[in-house]
C-alpha cells in the first residue's frame, strides 16, 4: 500500500483566525489561555480535515504561534539574554518578545525563509552559548492529536538547517561548532516522542538543496549518525530544489526515509533510480509530487507516471506520496473563492485540494480505480492549455520580437546625466523620497468606504486628489528637490498594478502567512500579460501639474511584480517576466509623453529572487536585469530613470546592479550605518546613488547631525556629484509628525553638505 503523507498544513486558518487571536492577545484583549485554546481549535480542525481527505501521514508540530524556526529556538532554549533568564520552559511572553521585541529589548532579526516570501526569526548565537530543553511543544502537540485519535508524524526543524539559518552575534562564534551542544536536546525530544508513541518524525533539512560547505556536510553526517537511532524513524525532508551533488550524502545518512521535491526538481527521481543499487537499502522514499509552492492543480496523470516508476523500482511499500514541501506557502481552501471566473477556478488547487490530490495518487498506486479523478485532472489541464484567456498572440509575438537594442538606452550614463541635468537643474546632493507618504487611518478608511460602495468614485477621487495636493505642498515646504505624488491611491505596490494588467487575477481569501500574524494575498498570474490602458499616468500628470519641481512617476518593476505573485507554471518565469516588462515599458513611455521628467521603477524583490544554488544565479540575473532594462530603455536621454531596492546585501551581485543601468539607484543602507556602501565604492558603481539615510522601519527620527555624519561617510565612498539624499524606503507605514521631522533633518543635512560644513 502506498502512503499519502503531508509535510505541513497552513496554520493561520481559513479565515485567518490565528491572526485575529494573536492580535487580540497582543493588544491585551484576550489572555494567553484564550490564545492557546484558539490554537488548539485550529490544530484539531486541520488534523480532522487531513484525516477526512484520506491522508495516512498527518503532521503535528507544524502549527506555530509565530514561526517554526522560532519554535526550534525555543525548543533548544536559545533565548537571547535580553529576553530574561530561562526558568523552566520558554514562556509565551518570552516567545512573543523574541519575535516582536519589547520596549527595552529589540526583536530578533527576521529574514526570508529560503526563496519564499515567508519570514523566519533568525537564531542568535553568542560566546558561551548554552542550550537546554526549553519547550515540550512537539510532544504536547503529538499527545493532543493522539487524544483525538490521530497518530501524527511530528515535524522538527533539523539541527543543521537551524544552525545554518542562525547568526553569530559575537565575533569568532562558529554556528556549526554548536552542533554537539544541541544534539543531546534533539535526542532527548526524539526519545520523548518515541515514549509518547510516535513511530515516525519528519526532520526538515532544506539546506540539503543548497550549496553545502564541507562543514555543513560534516555536520549532517554527524547529526544523523546520532539522531537516526535516538527515537522514532526519521523521514528526512529536503525541499525547494534538487539534492543534486548532495544526493549521495542524503542517501547515505542513516535515516529511515528521504523526501524529495519532485516539483521543483523532477529530474532527481531519475538520479535516485540510478542510485538505487545498494545505496538506498530499504529507505522509504517520499515523493513530493504536488506543488506546495504554487496554486495550480496537479497534472495527476503525469505525477502518477512518476510514482509508478518509483513504485516499480522500490516496491509500493517503500513509497509515500506527498506535496513537494509544507503547504504553508499556499492558501487554505479554494472553496472560499466564489468570485473567481469558473474556468480559472477549475485550474486551481489550494492546500485542502492538494491533500485530495495526494490521496488520489496514493490510492491509484494501491490499485484503486481513480479513472474519474484522472479524467477530471486531464480535462482541467486540457482546458487550461487551450484557453483563450491564457493566450494572447499579440503579447507572444511582441515578446518574441524583443532584440538587444530594446534593452539599451541609446547613450551611456555620462551623456544622459548631462542631458538630465540640463532639464532638471538639480542642486548638489539632491533630496527626494522613495514614493509613498503616510497612509493614515483616514486614507485607509476612504479606501475601505469606496470599496464597500459607501464613497462614490467621484468622492474617492476627490479625496485622493486633496491628499496628493497636500503631499506635494508638504514636500515643497520641506524644500525637497524631486517630488513624488505619495501613492495614496495604492493599497499595495503589486496589487495596484496587477489589478490593472490583463493576465492577472485576485483571490478573495487567498491568504498566505508572511510572518507572525501578517498575511499576504499574492495575485495570480494566469495568462499572457499586457497593459490595456495607462495605469498611473493620470495621477502622475495631476501631481506634476501642481508644481514646478520635477515629480517622479512611480512604478513597480517586472521582477517584483513576478516575485510577489503566484506565477503560471506553463512557461518559464523568464518569459512571464519579459511580458510584464513590456507592459511596464508601455507605461514608462506614456509617463514620459505626459511630461514626467523622472520615472522610478521599484525592484525591491530583485535580490530575493536569486536561486538557492549559485550555479543558477547567472541565468536568473541575466533575465531579471534584462527585464528591468526592457521596461526602462525606451526613454530619451533626458528622462531620468530611478530604481529602488531594499534588501541590503548587494556585494555578490554588484555587476548586475550596475548592468541595470538606472540613472539613479536608491537603496536601504541605514541599518548597516552605510557600511554597505563600501561595496558600491570598491566596485566603482558608475551611476548615481541615494543611500537611505533614515531607517523608516523604526519610528525613531534620526537627528540632523546623524544624517550629516552618514552623508559624509557616503561621500568618502561615492563621488559627491553622484550622491542623492533620501530615506531608505517608502513612508507609508510612518505617521506624519515623525515623517516631517525626519525629512526636515534630511533636507538640512543636504544643505549642510552643499555648504561644505
Ligand atoms: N515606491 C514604494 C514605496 O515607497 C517602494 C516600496 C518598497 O520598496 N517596498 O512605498
Ligand atoms: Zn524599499
Amino acid at each position: 500500500m502506498a502512503i499519502a503523507a503531508n509535510l505541513g498544513f497552513p496554520r493561520i486558518g481559513a479565515r485567518r483566525e490565528l491572526k485575529t487571536a494573536l492580535e487580540a492577545h497582543w493588544a491585551g484583549r484576550i489572555s494567553a489561555e484564550d490564545l492557546a485554546a484558539e490554537g488548539a481549535l485550529l490544530r484539531a480542525r486541520h488534523w480532522a480535515l487531513q484525516k477526512e481527505a484520506g491522508l495516512d501521514v498527518i503532521p503535528s508540530n507544524d502549527f506555530s504561534f509565530y514561526d517554526q524556526v522560532l519554535d526550534a529556538t525555543a525548543l533548544l532554549g536559545a533565548v537571547p539574554e535580553r529576553f530574561g533568564p530561562l526558568q523552566g520552559a520558554v514562556t509565551p511572553a518570552q516567545y512573543f518578545a523574541m519575535a516582536r521585541g519589547t520596549k527595552t529589548a529589540p526583536a530578533m532579526e527576521m529574514t526570508k525563509w529560503f526563496d519564499t516570501n515567508y519570514h523566519y526569526i533568525v537564531p542568535e548565537f553568542t560566546d558561551g552559548q548554552a542550550f537546554r530543553l526549553g519547550s515540550l511543544k512537539p510532544v504536547e502537540e503529538f499527545l493532543e492529536a493522539k487524544a483525538q485519535g490521530i497518530l501524527t508524524r511530528p515535524v522538527l526543524l533539523g539541527p543543521v538547517t537551524w544552525l545554518s539559518l542562525g547568526k553569530a552575534k559575537t565575533a569568532g562564534v562558529d554556528p556549526l561548532a554548536l552542533l554537539p551542544a544541541i544534539l543531546p536536546i534533539y535526542a532527548d525530544i526524539l526519545r520523548r516522542l518515541r515514549q509518547a508513541g510516535a513511530e515516525w518524525v519528519q526532520i526538515d533539512e532544506p539546506v540539503l538543496v543548497t550549496d553545502l560547505s564541507q562543514g555543513q556536510a560534516r555536520a549532517l553526517r554527524s547529526a544523523y549518525a546520532d539522531l537516526a537511532e535516538a527515537g522514532p524513524k526519521v523521514m528526512l525532508a529536503s525541499y525547494f530544489g534538487a539534492l543534486d551533488d548532495n544526493l549521495d550524502l542524503a542517501l547515505s545518512l542513516p535515516t529511515a526515509g528521504l523526501h524529495l521535491d519532485l516539483v521543483r526538481a523532477p529530474g532527481q527521481i531519475a538520479q535516485v533510480l540510478a542510485a538505487e543499487s545498494g545505496q538506498l537499502s530499504d529507505k522509504v522514499l517520499s515523493l513530493g509530487l504536488v506543488d506546495g509552492r504554487n496554486v495550480w492543480r496537479a497534472d495527476l496523470a503525469q505525477a502518477l507516471t512518476v510514482a509508478q516508476q518509483a513504485a516499480q523500482a522500490f516496491g509500493t511499500e517503500r513509497i509515500q506520496i506527498a506535496p513537494s514541501c509544507s503547504l504553508l506557502h499556499v492558501p487554505v481552501d479554494l472553496a472560499a473563492e466564489t468570485g473567481l471566473e469558473e474556468d480559472l477556478r477549475g485550474w486551481l488547487a489550494f492546500a485542502t485540494q492538494k491533500l485530495a490530490e495526494v490521496a488520489v495518487l496514493s490510492r491509484a498506486l494501491a490499485g484503486a480505480d481513480v479513472a474519474a479523478d484522472l479524467a477530471a485532472s486531464d480535462a482541467a489541464a486540457a482546458a487550461r492549455r487551450a484557453s483563450p484567456r491564457i493566450h494572447d498572440p499579440r503579447v507572444k509575438a511582441r515578446s518574441a520580437a524583443v532584440t538587444a537594442a530594446d534593452l539599451a538606452r541609446p547613450a551611456p550614463y555620462a551623456q544622459r546625466a548631462r542631458a538630465q541635468q540640463a532639464v532638471l537643474a538639480l542642486p548638489a546632493f539632491p533630496t527626494t523620497t522613495i514614493g509613498s507618504f503616510p497612509q493614515t487611518a483616514e486614507v485607509r478608511r476612504a479606501r475601505a468606504d469606496h470599496r464597500k460602495g459607501l464613497l462614490s468614485d467621484a468622492d474617492y477621487t476627490g479625496f485622493l486628489q486633496r491628499e496628493t495636493e497636500a503631499c506635494i505642498r508638504q514636500q515643497e515646504d520641506l524644500g525637497l528637490d524631486m517630488l513624488v505624488h505619495g501613492e495614496f491611491e495604492r493599497t499595495d505596490m503589486v496589487e495596484y498594478f496587477g489589478e490593472k494588467l490583463s493576465g492577472y487575477a485576485f483571490t478573495q481569501a487567498g491568504w498566505v502567512q508572511s510572518y507572525g500574524s501578517r498575511c499576504v494575498k499574492p495575485p495570480l498570474i494566469y495568462g499572457d500579460v499586457s497593459r490595456p490602458q495607462p495605469m498611473t499616468v493620470d495621477w502622475a500628470r495631476f501631481a506634476q501639474a501642481l508644481t514646478d519641481r520635477p515629480v517622479k512617476g512611480m512604478l513597480t518593476g517586472p521582477v517584483t511584480l513576478l516575485q510577489w505573485s503566484f506565477v503560471r507554471d506553463d512557461q518559464p518565469r523568464s518569459e512571464t517576466c519579459r511580458q510584464i516588462a513590456l507592459a511596464i515599458r508601455d507605461e514608462v513611455a506614456d509617463l514620459e509623453a505626459a511630461g514626467l521628467r523622472a520615472i522610478q521603477i521599484d525592484e525591491p524583490a530583485l535580490r530575493e529572487g536569486l536561486p538557492l544554488r549559485r550555479a543558477d544565479w547567472t541565468g536568473y540575473l541575466h533575465w531579471a536585469v534584462d527585464a528591468f532594462r526592457l521596461s526602462a530603455a525606451c526613454v530619451r536621454d533626458a528622462t531620468q530613470i530611478h530604481t529602488h531596492m531594499c534588501y541590503s546585501e548587494f556585494s555578490d551581485i554588484m555587476p548586475s546592479i550596475a548592468a541595470m543601468d538606472a540613472d539613479v539607484l536608491s537603496i536601504e543602507t541605514s541599518r548597516s550605518d552605510m557600511d554597505l556602501l563600501q561595496d558600491f565604492g570598491s566596485f566603482a558603481y558608475p551611476n548615481e546613488i541615494g543611500p537611505g539615510l533614515w531607517d523608516i522601519h523604526s519610528p525613531r527620527v534620526p537627528s540632523h547631525a546623524q544624517m550629516v555624519t552618514l552623508l559624509r561617510k557616503a561621500s568618502s565612498v561615492i563621488p559627491a556629484e553622484r550622491l542623492w539624499v533620501n530615506p531608505d524606503c517608502g513612508l507609508k507605514t510612518r505617521a506624519w509628525p515623525e515623517t516631517l521631522a525626519a525629512l526636515r533633518n534630511l533636507v538640512a543635512a543636504a544643505a549642510a553638505l552643499r555648504a561644505g560644513d
